[in-house]
């Protein structure tokens, strides 16, 4: 049997029987309540052989609502479960069994296993992942002013230490520009999908933007910035050699600050040197506290 996923991350008909297997077990198990924070774990299916039997577009949707934060991936010949509740050993068993009843070999990958090393990495090298992230609740959240003119919003401890940041760039003559704070899930997944249409692939996707549920914006903890005397290299890699970013990366970590996506992350995600994450008080560390550990960083 052959288990593929739709590029765009929709589900092909014959792998309704396995979802029924899954169904069934996450409907009669409590352990699939999802932990905000739980790190996502990967459960890959290596399927191989000729004849592909397809899912009905609805399974998706079916799963979506067993599991909200669960999405199928198909890299090559891989399927790529990700269910950011597989935290608990007994769940990834039950899914390596009822996998393993249709004959079908699963293996589980996790971010921290690779991080530290522990092998089991081997068939997923590559693929981008998104830790799972809680939305900042609106009473932690203040508003900022951002780029022409818009209001933006971030958590207050971030607000107030970007506030003091930039009024020390100005100091320096840097003009530092804040594009993009908080964004909630429904922002999160109609620029999500844009970047699917974008990219051709969730996959690709991935390497560029976060799936709801998963971006670093939901904490109102991170935060696109510019340099606002070029304004052409907003989010661009050219951001990467204005005076902006050579004042951040000199400044920024006094206020809190640090890159989330440097070169060579250990979440696979393409660099973003305009993209940045409050990490300056115990609250906010914490919240990034697994992402960093998988990072090189
Ligand atoms: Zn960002």
């Amino acid at each position: 049997m052959k288990i593929t996923c739709h590029p765009q991350g929709r589900w092909q008909p014959g792998f309704r029987r396995l979802i029924a297997v899954l169904a069934a077990f996450w409907a009669g198990l409590p352990v699939w309540g999802i932990p905000s924070r739980a790190a996502p774990k990967l459960v890959v299916v290596p399927v191989g052989g000729s004849g592909t039997e397809s899912l009905s577009p609805g399974v998706l949707e079916q799963l979506h609502s067993l599991a909200p934060d669960a999405f199928c991936r198909q890299i090559g010949s891989t399927s790529v479960i990700q269910v950011g509740a597989f935290h608990r050993q007994e769940s990834i068993d039950l899914m390596l069994e009822s996998l393993a009843l249709l004959g079908l070999e699963g293996q589980v990958w996790s971010p921290e296993a690779a991080a530290l090393n522990l092998g089991g990495g081997g068939s997923t090298e590559g693929i981008p992942f998104h830790w799972p992230y809680p939305v900042a609740s609106e009473a932690d959240l203040e508003p900022v002013s951002g780029l022409g003119g818009r209001v933006e919003r971030l958590h207050q401890e971030a607000a107030q230490a970007f506030r003091q940041m930039q009024q020390h760039a100005q100091a320096s003559n840097i003009s530092l520009v804040l594009i993009s704070g908080f964004r909630d899930l429904s922002v999160q997944t109609a620029l999500f999908r844009r970047q699917i249409r974008r990219q051709g692939s969730e996959q690709a996707a991935m390497r560029l933007s976060a799936p709801p549920g998963y971006s670093e914006h939901h904490t109102g903890y991170a935060l696109d910035m510019g340099d606002g005397r070029h304004p052409q290299t907003h989010l661009q890699y050219s951001f990467a050699q204005t005076p902006a970013y050579a004042w951040l990366v000199q400044h920024a970590p006094q206020y809190g600050f640090e890159l989330s996506f440097p070169p060579g992350n250990g979440q696979g995600v393409n660099y973003e040197p305009w993209h940045w994450r409050y990490v300056g008080s115990p609250q906010a560390a914490a919240l990034f506290a697994q992402a960093r550990l998988a990072s090189p960083w």
